[in-house]
């Protein structure tokens, strides 16, 4: 993972240090601002916790499928969007819940101001659609919170240093612009507002008996993102974890208290062996032959493919990575021009948990697990602190429920 791109992000001035102890940065997904209704509720939880005395950050998402909206209606116009064009298009939505938010907090009687990522002062690379944040200049998000103004920043997006363009973050993004905030305006915590009450054990639709988890680890976080749990953007949870940003995953629709996500202490080495099994259905799997591994990983990463298994055997190198990256990798490929093959029939399985670092067997008893349910799973990779097994993607569901009762999660 590389996080050296963040280091410039400018630490909390010390004498601030007190007084910014009470900034809170609350970012709203966008179910949690699907409606008008929903946006007041918003700007009402946003107003109590200025009532309480915290200085408030909010980063919100697009209304409800705004995004998906404006990508499709991009489609419509044009079969390959010019990314700089798709970006101005795209970022616009959180502009919307911003600016709708920021009025319903006057109508309540409070003060705020609405910026775009630009005005916040979130400074990205110019990978448009994907863009890295580089630097937050909050020079501006510190003098509206002086004014007591609630501060509403869109979520998502920001401006190139280089060609002074509005940039995407990618899908989940405002997870990303959240946690880059607490960490430039030194916030205690970082709040992410949900239509789910925190992270659980395994996907409660598949897993009527899951579990919501009370803690997790930044790595056993990062490792549940970035194997399918949907929760939070992995991107962000790196951020998070390189400037020890507290996380607290929580529902928007009550007040209990959801998952929090810190540094791993002993507390959390204690806890049980596996903390959750998350799943995705899809990832494409590539089969290469002829290819210098060096070569091709160097051309993955140059179409910004994000790798994830990586097997080689003999001549052939075995690969995976996520589905929307399908469209990159093939033309990475394809210019290259060696011999190569993907499969889109296999999902993917993963068992996370801090505890597996010291205790063997979680591998013997994963593959006995699926074995006795028939499961076939012919990509496994491991990592200390999980295992991920690509199955049929037909399969997953089956294989989630399995490992959840073979390892007690419930
Ligand atoms: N609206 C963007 C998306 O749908 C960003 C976000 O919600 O975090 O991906
Ligand atoms: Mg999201």
């Amino acid at each position: 993972m590389t996080t050296t791109d963040y280091e410039a992000i400018p630490a909390v001035a010390a004498d601030d240090a007190g007084r910014r102890a009470g900034t809170v940065v609350m970012k709203f997904g966008g179910t949690s601002v699907g409606d008008p209704e929903k946006l007041k509720s918003v700007a009402r939880r946003l107003v109590a916790a200025r009532e309480s005395g915290a200085r408030v950050v909010a980063v919100v998402s697009a209304m409800g499928s705004t995004t998906d909206d404006l990508l499709d209606l991009a489609r419509q116009v044009s079969p390959r969007p010019e990314p700089r064009e798709l970006d101005m298009l795209i970022s616009v939505g959180e502009r919307i819940s911003c600016a709708l938010a920021a009025m319903a907090i006057y109508d309540l009687g409070h003060e705020a101001i609405s910026l775009t990522g630009s005005q916040a002062g979130i400074v990205t690379d110019t990978v448009h659609g994907k863009a890295k944040i580089v630097d937050v200049r909050a020079r501006r998000i510190h003098e509206a919170l002086d004014q007591d103004k609630i501060v509403l920043v869109a979520g998502f997006q920001g401006v190139s240093a280089d060609s002074f363009d509005v940039t995407t973050l990618g899908r989940g993004g405002s997870d990303t612009t959240a946690v880059a905030l607490a960490a430039a305006v030194g916030a205690g915590v970082c709040e992410i507002y949900t239509d789910v009450d925190g992270v659980y054990t395994a996907d409660p639709r598949l897993v009527a008996a899951a579990r919501k988890l009370e803690l997790l680890s930044f790595e056993e976080m990062l490792e549940m993102a970035s194997s399918g749990a949907r929760v939070m953007a992995t991107r962000a949870i790196e951020v998070a974890r390189s400037h020890n940003v507290r996380l607290h995953v929580r529902s928007t629709f009550n007040d209990a208290d959801g998952t929090w996500i810190r540094e791993e202490d002993e507390k959390m080495l204690e806890k049980a062996l596996i903390s959750g099994v998350v799943h995705q259905r899809e990832e494409t799997v590539y089969r290469v032959s002829g290819a210098r591994a060096a070569q091709l990983f160097g051309a993955l990463a140059d179409a910004n493919v994000n790798v994830d298994t990586i097997l080689r055997t003999g001549g052939e190198i075995v690969f995976s990575a996520p589905v929307e990256d399908r469209p990159d990798a093939e033309s990475a490929l394809d210019a290259l021009g060696v011999d190569w093959a993907a499969r889109d029939d296999l999902g993917k399985v993963s068992l996370v948990g801090a505890g597996m670092k010291s205790h063997p067997g979680v591998a013997a008893k994963t593959f006995a697990t699926l074995e006795a349910a028939g499961i076939d799973a012919p990509v496994v990779s491991t990592s200390p602190i999980k295992i991920a097994c690509h199955v049929p993607s037909v399969d997953v569901d089956r294989a989630v429920r399995a490992l959840h009762e073979a390892f007690d999660l419930a």
